[in-house]
């Protein structure tokens, strides 16, 4: 069994920002030289997530309009944990986006549905972050 590692480095410009990384994604296991196998795909931060969904410009708006109903940024008075930190928000949004997901690689490919891409969802940005990349295989 082969493995891979690497962590995929972001800083965005904005507190909240969706970004497709499939494509680096698809590198990695180029890189990794894997053919069958998994990759594990997972944010390394508390405050950002890794999920799968469209990639639509209409849906993203959607997403966060609905994250700001269920957890609002502000005011920050509201959450516990606000106070040293402002990020409550952040917690709770990747909470409900999720941690990561776990692909399945057939003929050294992505093995996706057909509208299915991989998206970092950063909820507290403007500073350095990193995303997991972990494949293992044959
Ligand atoms: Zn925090």
């Amino acid at each position: 069994m082969k493995s891979y590692r690497k962590e995929l480095l972001f800083n965005t410009a904005s507190r909240r920002e969706f970004i497709n990384i499939t494509p680096q994604v698809s590198q990695c296991i180029k890189e990794s030289g894997i053919n069958e196998g998994f990759v594990l795909c997972n944010a390394m931060h508390i405050t950002a997530s890794v999920f799968i969904n469209d990639d639509e410009s209409g849906l993203h708006s959607d997403f966060e309009t609905w994250l700001e109903k269920l957890a609002p940024e502000k005011p920050y008075s509201q959450y516990r944990h606000n106070g040293a930190e402002d990020n409550a928000d952040a917690h709770l949004k990747r909470t409900i986006m999720g941690r990561e997901v776990v692909v399945a690689i057939t003929n050294s490919e992505l093995d996706l549905g057909p509208w299915e891409q991989i998206f970092y969802g950063e909820f507290d940005g403007k500073r350095k972050k990193r995303v997991l990349v972990k494949i293992i295989g044959e």
